[in-house]
């Protein structure tokens, strides 16, 4: 499924993200940047040891932030590591800090000539968010990032198994109707 915002191309995937062919993509970690299970294990299993070593230089990053480090092996230059929340039942803030992973990740993508980036469903394993409203504010984060800025050209979600390509399918046909 695709949908154009502005001059910028709005995707959603099915697949494994460290098949990925945008310029980045972006990791699931943790405040660490020390490597994890997930996404994050994926990342560095086929990125390989460079990533490692440049994410030991970086202190670890805020839950809500974003850094870049280089892609090693993977087909994407660069891995934009980002920690989402985790989910505590909604009343601690993890909305607007799972907002903020999406729109820091894509500063860091423009700060960096970046014009493709591909994002997994950020917070939905190990972090417990419920996908359905994971999907929902991903989705309007990135849409509003896209319509007040023109540099990134392709944003792509890669997720993971049919349940979750469905969940966030329908969450963009609703937002896309009711704008
Ligand atoms: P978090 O700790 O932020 O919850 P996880 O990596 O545990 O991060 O999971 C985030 C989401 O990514 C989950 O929905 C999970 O199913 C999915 N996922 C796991 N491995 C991959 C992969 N290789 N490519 C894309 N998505 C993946």
């Amino acid at each position: 499924m695709e949908v154009r915002i502005n001059h910028s191309k709005l995707e959603l995937k099915e697949g494994d993200i460290t098949e990925a062919d945008t310029e980045a993509v972006v990791n699931a970690a943790n405040r660490s940047l020390l490597g994890g299970g997930g996404v994050d294990g994926a990342i560095h299993r086929v990125g390989g040891p460079e990533i490692l070593e440049e994410c030991r230089k970086l202190g670890g990053c805020e839950t809500g932030d974003a850094k870049i480090t280089t892609g090693g092996n993977l087909k994407a230059k660069c891995v934009i590591h980002t920690v989402g929340p985790v989910y505590q039942g909604g009343g601690k803030g993890e909305a607007e800090l799972l907002a903020s992973c999406y729109r820091r990740s894509l500063d860091a993508a423009r700060e960096n000539g970046i014009k493709s980036v591909s994002f997994p469903s950020i917070s939905t394993g190990a972090y417990r968010y419920p996908m359905e409203e994971a999907a929902k504010i991903a989705l309007r984060t990135v849409t509003d990032y896209l319509k007040k800025h023109q540099e990134v050209e392709l944003v792509r979600f890669v997720l993971y198994g049919k349940s979750a390509y469905d969940t966030y399918s329908q969450a963009l046909a609703a937002l896309t109707e009711n704008t």
